[in-house]
């Protein structure tokens, strides 16, 4: 099978006729099948797919097409699709199946992407490595022994391996960036109000963020403009008009200001090469003529804490629903209303989850509320003005994505806080609410990727998407 690196490649073949939609989707079809050791996907969607592919052949010859047309994109199995399965690789889903597509998906249907199946990812996305899935692990493509990261490990492993040019992964404390970090690939959590998340299944609705994962930054920008913008099912997405980012890519910004926080940067556990490979991007940029500058953050060590303090709390009400009675898994041993709850939520969430819920519901409990749950929104407030005030003075801010490179299976699953540490440079992004890109700028003497981290302004994922594309070509 031919790679294609980008739409417009596959667009450039397509309308030379030189392979059709259903033949293409037949080939991904094939590699996913070779490479199902990876354990990417959690369904392919042949029928619907291929239905989909012969639809745009038949648009193409009458130059009808839409502006998606031959991308062939996954979905992390969090997202929902009319008709189709989906289970947040949780055993509590078992069986359910749509009764609507989310926003994005219908929007990505719209433009003529080809939705080609759905991704394994951790348990209702709350992990960092993909070992947390009902589903088994999922590999790194770059090396087995790995894991992929996660939450959306699947999604990203996919569209390194060449299984789907693209996929959509959801990010509530870094779950796009870190698995793209880890496998090499572009990954972006947009702004907080950015994209619909009406149809992704909630962990913690205040930071979930729907986002793309490619291969470049130019088709991350297209997949952001045809699903980004107001949608009457979500209040809290933005009315603000949608520019046409990939339009807009200009590879040579003017003078730009760029912040970089010490502390993140000289911090304990990120790896030499990667601390390396920052401040050498940095001189490049310095180089260029850019301001780059320290800026003081004194607050790293509330951000991890700050964050599974809130998000377990809004998980512990948002997985409520889950009762074996509305949908998916119900125990057989229930006798009662009572043992039908205890026992279909024991018996279908795994570890992790319970833990969390466990956690939230030990922080918005009535003795321990104002210590844990109030405080923890005081902080983020602080966090929020702090990391605003820093992007009043500078267009973006550069970090590292991740503290290391992929790591193996097991390393970080018996302690829960060395995995949770692994989230560090991601979570700040999601507390406060601004866009966040990883790109694949660096490789590790190890033989594994790592990403570079740029945060931008709320809404500025225009300016965002063109600094990317020159810091990839710096
Ligand atoms: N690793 C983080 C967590 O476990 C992030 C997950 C996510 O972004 N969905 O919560």
């Amino acid at each position: 099978m031919k790679t294609y690196n980008s739409l417009s490649e596959v667009q450039s073949d397509l309308f030379d006729h030189k392979i059709s939609c259903a033949a293409l989707v037949q080939q991904y079809i094939s590699r996913i099948d070779e490479k199902k050791n990876l354990n990417a996907f959690t369904e392919v969607f042949e029928k619907s797919a291929m239905e989909k592919a012969r639809e745009v052949d038949e648009k193409i010859k009458s130059k009808t097409q839409g502006k998606l047309a031959g991308m062939v994109i996954a979905l992390k199995d969090n997202l929902c699709y009319k008709g189709h399965k989906v289970s947040a690789s949780s055993k509590i889903l078992e069986g359910f199946e749509s009764l609507y597509s989310a926003t994005v998906v219908e929007r990505l249907l719209a433009e003529d992407a080809i939705i080609i199946g759905r991704c394994n990812c951790d348990e209702f996305a709350m992990g960092s490595s993909n070992e947390t899935s009902a589903f088994g692990n999922v590999l790194n493509p770059l090396d087995i022994t790995r894991v992929p990261g996660g939450s959306s490990g699947g999604a990203a492993a996919a569209v390194a391996a060449d299984l789907c040019m693209a996929s959509l992964g959801t990010d509530t404390g870094g779950s796009i960036r870190q698995p793209a970090s880890f496998c090499g690939v572009v990954g972006l959590k947009p702004t907080y109000g950015r994209v619909s998340r009406y149809g992704a299944i909630a962990y913690a609705s205040s930071f979930d963020q729907i986002g793309p994962i490619t291969k470049n930054v130019r088709d991350a920008a297209l997949i952001m403009e045809v699903m980004a913008g107001k949608d009457e099912y979500d209040s809290t997405v933005s009315s603000k008009p949608v520019p046409e980012y990939s339009k807009n890519i200009t590879s040579k910004p003017a003078k730009i200001r760029i912040a970089y926080i010490k502390d993140v940067i000289e911090s304990n556990g990120l790896n030499p090469e990667i601390k390396a490979k920052v401040y050498a991007t940095i001189e490049k940029l310095k180089a260029a003529g850019h301001t780059v500058e320290p800026v003081d953050f004194p607050y790293i060590d509330y951000l991890v804490p700050t964050y599974y303090v809130l998000t377990t709390a809004e998980a512990s009400s948002n997985l409520a629903r889950y009762d074996g009675v509305h949908y998916g898994y119900r125990s057989k041993n229930a006798t009662d209303l009572e043992s039908t709850y205890k026992k279909s939520r024991s018996e279908g969430f795994g570890t992790e989850v319970k833990r969390r819920i466990m956690l939230g519901t030990f922080v918005l409990s009535a003795g321990y509320y104002d210590a844990y749950y109030s405080k923890g929104q005081k902080v983020r407030r602080l966090l929020k003005d702090k990391t605003n005030d820093i992007l009043s003075k500078y267009d973006f801010i550069i970090l590292p994505t991740t503290p290391g490179t992929a790591f193996k299976f097991g390393e970080h699953s018996a302690d829960p806080i060395a995995m949770y540490l692994e989230d560090i440079f991601t979570v700040q992004a999601n507390i406060t609410g601004v866009p966040a890109i990883s790109l694949p700028i660096g490789k590790h003497s190890n033989g594994l990727p790592f990403g570079i981290q740029v945060m931008g302004k709320p809404f500025s994922e225009a300016d965002l998407f063109s600094f990317s594309e020159y810091l990839m070509e710096l």
